[in-house]
């Protein structure tokens, strides 16, 4: 989850200061084809915007949160006692549909129009499973994550159809349970239907014991798919990185002397990785013995989106089961990334051979 601070300071809501006691989360869909949004963010942070504000908009193309307001300020998104209770969340909307009244829309490009809703759903349920979190919440209990339309029909909100109106005439599948079931499995780490592929900054302590040793192949296998560079650069994350994706005590200006010198690099990082998997084994959670191959497709796996999810992706599955699910993890930024596909299936090849 990306998170841009985007705090409508001019907006007489931030102004007017004033802190609620987080007890549940409301989302909306902003009501308008307009995906963008740093397009609200401009329009809203304006002393003359008085109508609205909300806690964060989440933008139709890149899945990203821009976050308005702090998390715990009284916003005025729902026109009812829902203010002082909850925190408000709009997801943006696909360019390509036209309201004709109301709620009701057509749609130039259905498969366009589903790809974004799919993505602005996919956000909202890692934000809310963060703000769950966050404000010790359960996603499942009465009247805590609610649809706008379900805060009017509770009474604590105006009379609006969001975003309900739009996953149904999109005929998509999403309720506001399946929404609430899926920020219920992302915060119990079963998010299996949503994987996302995270950066591999991965703060955890490197795993003790262990037997097996990532062979030269595996080494190869992730050196093809990570890319190299002799000279320090920032990683989209803002880490500096060299060589393979290393990245400890890295800083502006260190370059390598060679690619085999950014190899070896690459070798030492793996270890800690293919500790990982080592721990799995340990911990009981890799159930079936482990070929050499198998252990390799795994350390690249983890090396890519860590340890979390090969917890994640293993635990209490068969091998072949294992084989498949592989292939779910080929998103970034709630997109999926050709470069991520062709690694998850040469590593399904390499596990299963
Ligand atoms: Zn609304």
């Amino acid at each position: 989850m990306e998170v841009v601070e985007s705090i409508l300071c001019n907006n007489p809501c931030y102004k007017a200061g004033k802190k609620i006691k987080v007890q549940g989360l409301m989302i909306h869909s902003v009501g308008c084809p307009q995906p963008s949004a740093e397009v609200f963010v401009k329009k809203w942070n304006d002393a003359n915007y008085g109508r609205a504000c909300v806690h964060a908009f989440i933008d139709a193309n890149t899945g990203k949160v821009y976050q308005t307001l702090p998390w715990d300020h009284r916003a005025w998104h729902c026109g009812g006692g829902g203010n002082n209770t909850h925190i408000g969340v709009e997801m943006c909307e696909p360019a390509c549909i036209k309201y004709t009244g109301g709620a009701t829309f057509t749609c130039s490009d259905e498969s366009k129009a589903k790809e974004i809703v799919e993505r602005t759903y996919r956000a909202a349920v890692e934000l809310f499973a963060f703000l769950c979190k966050e404000y010790g919440l359960n996603p499942l209990a009465d009247g805590v994550i609610v649809s706008h339309k379900e805060g009017h029909d509770r009474g604590i909100a105006s009379g609006h159809g969001d975003p309900d109106h739009l996953w149904r005439q999109l005929n998509i599948g999403y309720t506001m349970d399946t929404f609430r079931q899926a920020v219920n499995d992302a915060m119990s780490g079963n998010a299996e239907k949503t994987p996302i592929s995270v950066p591999k900054h991965d703060a955890q302590p490197a795993a003790v014991g262990g037997s097996m040793e990532i062979s030269a192949a595996g080494v190869e296998l992730v050196a093809k798919y990570e890319g190299c560079k002799l000279t320090a650069y920032k990683c989209p994350a803002g880490v500096w990185t060299i060589g393979y994706g290393h990245t400890e005590g890295v800083k502006e200006g260190d370059t390598l002397a060679s690619m085999e010198a950014a190899k070896e690099l690459l070798r030492k990082d793996l270890k800690k990785y293919a500790g990982y998997v080592n721990s799995c084994v340990e911990k009981g959670l890799i159930q079936f013995p482990l070929t050499q191959n198998q252990y390799d497709a795994l350390t690249s796996f983890t090396y890519n989106c860590g340890n979390g999810n090969l917890q994640k992706l293993v635990s209490g599955r068969d091998a072949a089961t294992v084989a498949d699910k592989l292939l779910l993890y080929n998103k970034g930024g709630g997109k999926v990334l050709p470069g991520l596909v062709r690694r998850r299936e040469e590593e399904r090849v390499l596990f299963l051979s």
